[in-house]
């Protein structure tokens, strides 16, 4: 689960009972609630990262969720890169097995095997 370990780098324990939306304490405004939110009003959606709070009404994106719990915008934005949850702004070099040359060179030859195989079934 990449979010639940965005969140976990980020303090933030979701529990591990839960599988689409998962409860925290509200780490927007915890000031806007009684005792720091001790139960927890923020809702946090695993597939996605957002999140909104039901108590005061904050809600974001997981790069808001690292604004919002202190993180710079350069540091938010590093860990939700490290996390998958981002494409890298500026990418300075391509993973040589990821160009579309070498995809569709193999998609070619696969495509080759596959049609020589029903041909000589046919026969
Ligand atoms: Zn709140």
């Amino acid at each position: 689960m990449t979010v639940r370990a965005f969140y976990s780098a980020l303090g933030v324990g979701l529990p591990a009972w839960s599988t689409r939306e998962a409860p925290a304490r509200c780490f927007a405004r915890p000031d806007a609630h009684n005792h720091g939110d001790r139960s927890p009003s923020c809702s946090v959606n695993l597939a996605s990262g957002a999140w909104n709070c039901h108590g005061c009404g904050a809600r974001g994106g997981a790069y808001d969720a690292a604004l919002a719990l202190g993180r710079s915008p350069r540091s938010a934005m590093d860990l939700l890169v490290a996390h998958s949850l981002a494409e890298p702004q500026a990418p300075r070099h391509r993973t040589p097995n990821r160009t579309p040359g070498r995809e569709a060179r193999i998609g070619f030859q696969q495509t080759g095997l596959r049609a020589s195989g029903r041909t000589a079934r046919c026969r």
